[in-house]
């Protein structure tokens, strides 16, 4: 493959205004359902071999969130693609304008193996609609998945407009000294801040949907109901996705300290009921990405100073990279599992030692604020006094399916959002369109400059058109202005 030559006859096809066709876009998207539909079991098969994924995981959140997310496209494309009027100032009479949305050229979307499908696909979806020529690049690490995409896809969708190519660090940092027209980024933020230098020799624009420690806060629930409905959700949220191995998965708990007992039972309880007594024959917990993840997580753990603070959990299947759900109470903040993104199935609780809001904020934005409280006051607050890509009261990671909510990070958290419409304007430039006569015009627009032209600029920059006209008509004086 010549990826030089590749790439100029995507630039060439992008030219000749084929995936500019409202029947193309749509016709791809179509080919794309087609697609989730018709290798609905390969899909399992590979997330299964890559990730010990559950179908009913899968499909929860990739396969179906991946077929909702293009009929709210088909549905919307037509809307999304129209030209929207602008309004113009009263001055400009006989002037009309208009925002036109048009695709960037050619995009790279680089993608992460945790959801290998879902994260591959979710932004070439919106690439698509916008009418963009794309080159996607999912993760070497999630192989079967990456290989899936790279052979079953072309047979559906557009292969002159849309290629897969697969590879590692080497194809990933070779593909961005090329030049392109955006550049999509699932991944680290070490990598991200790769993307970012790389995209600075063109000017290239860039989203990055980074990762990070997603805090959640539980704070005086009082009602038994609300306290299990807290923990089921949390155990989800933590356990659920992809064994913790989620960007927006809980990565540590802040709980006031006449709670910390009592959660501990109700997780020890709910997480028998979820993953069984013997959570290492459950087929409903992914397993780990490879060897390296899981001796990075393993370290973690083993940590010296952090290994007594396991309350549940802690056991490790080397051979199939299988972590239990773990448990760990107040391990110490300066511990790397306090310090890095933990990605995976470990879950510290810190009794809170200080006000919680001042403890997120020590800390660098995260992708996701939780925070599992009835207390008003404390939610007002939290929105206005922390920052992150979102916050979600009383649940988590849900934030994720709606296609009416922008997804992405703040920060270190990421650059730019997506999902639905959002994904449409992240692959778009909004091009705004004037038009004016010739009959009509703003004569002192025009030197030579006086303090009576100064006069009306400055009105109708206030839109203040009375006053104008009473200068016009001279019953006002034009301010003088001596320099
Ligand atoms: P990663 O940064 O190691 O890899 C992401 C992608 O970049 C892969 O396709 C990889 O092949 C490629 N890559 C790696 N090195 C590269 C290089 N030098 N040049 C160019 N490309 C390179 O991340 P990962 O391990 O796949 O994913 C885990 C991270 O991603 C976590 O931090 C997680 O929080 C984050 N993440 C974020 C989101 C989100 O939506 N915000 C979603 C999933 C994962």
């Amino acid at each position: 493959m010549n990826l030089e030559r590749d790439l100029g006859d995507m630039r060439a096809y992008y030219r000749s205004g084929k995936t500019k066709e409202a029947s193309w876009r749509k016709l791809q998207l179509q080919r794309l359902k087609a697609f989730l539909k018709e290798k609905e079991r390969d899909i399992y098969r590979a997330l299964n071999q890559d990730l010990g994924k559950h179908h009913v995981e899968a499909f929860r959140d990739e396969l179906g969130v991946l077929q909702k997310s293009i009929n709210f496209a088909l549905q919307n494309l037509k809307e999304w693609m129209s030209s929207k009027k602008a309004k113009l100032p009263a001055v400009a009479v006989l002037s009309y304008a208009e925002i036109v949305p048009e695709p960037l050229g050619l995009v790279l979307i680089i993608s992460s193996w945790n959801f290998p499908i879902g994260l591959s696909l979710e932004p070439l979806i919106g690439a698509i609609a916008a009418g963009n020529t794309v080159v996607l690049k999912p993760s070497e690490l999630a192989s079967a998945s990456s290989s899936l995409l790279a052979n079953a896809l072309p047979t559906y969708i557009d292969s002159k407009a849309i290629k897969v190519i697969e590879g590692g660090p080497a194809v990933g940092e070779h593909l961005l000294q090329q030049k392109w027209d955006k550049i999509f980024f699932t991944g680290s933020t070490r990598v991200g801040r790769m993307v970012m230098s790389a995209a600075v020799k063109h000017l290239t624009p860039i989203t990055l949907e980074l990762g990070g420690k997603c805090p959640a806060i539980i704070d005086s629930l009082t009602s038994s109901w609300d306290k299990e409905a807290a923990v089921k959700r949390i155990i989800v949220s933590k356990y659920g996705p992809c064994a913790g191995q989620a960007c927006i998965a809980i990565d540590y708990l802040l709980v006031e300290e006449k709670f910390t007992s009592t959660l501990v039972e109700l997780l020890k309880v709910h997480i028998k009921k979820m993953f069984g007594e013997n959570p290492r024959k459950s087929n409903s917990i992914a397993r780990i990405i490879n060897k390296h993840h899981f001796s990075r997580l393993k370290n973690l753990l083993n940590d010296p100073i952090v290994k007594d603070s396991i309350v549940y959990g802690g056991s490790m299947d080397e051979a199939n990279l299988f972590i239990e759900p773990t448990v760990l109470l107040d391990p110490p903040l300066q511990a790397a599992i306090m310090t890095e993104e933990i990605f995976g199935p470990l879950l510290p609780i810190i009794t809170r030692i200080e006000d919680s809001i001042d403890f997120i904020n020590s800390r660098p934005k995260p992708l996701a604020i939780y925070a599992f409280t009835k207390n008003e006051r404390l939610q007002r607050r939290m929105v206005s006094e922390t920052s992150s890509g979102s916050i979600v009261f009383n649940d988590a990671v849900i934030q994720f399916v709606p296609d009416t909510l922008p997804f992405g990070g703040i920060g270190e958290s990421g650059i730019g959002s997506y999902h639905g419409k959002f994904s449409f304007d992240e692959f778009s430039h909004h091009k705004p369109v004037a038009r004016r006569s010739y009959l009509s015009e703003i004569w002192f627009r025009f030197p030579p400059w006086n303090n009576y032209k100064l006069q009306l600029f400055e009105l109708v920059y206030n839109y203040d058109y009375l006053g104008m006209l009473l200068v016009i008509l001279g019953l006002k004086r034009p301010r003088k202005v001596a320099i």
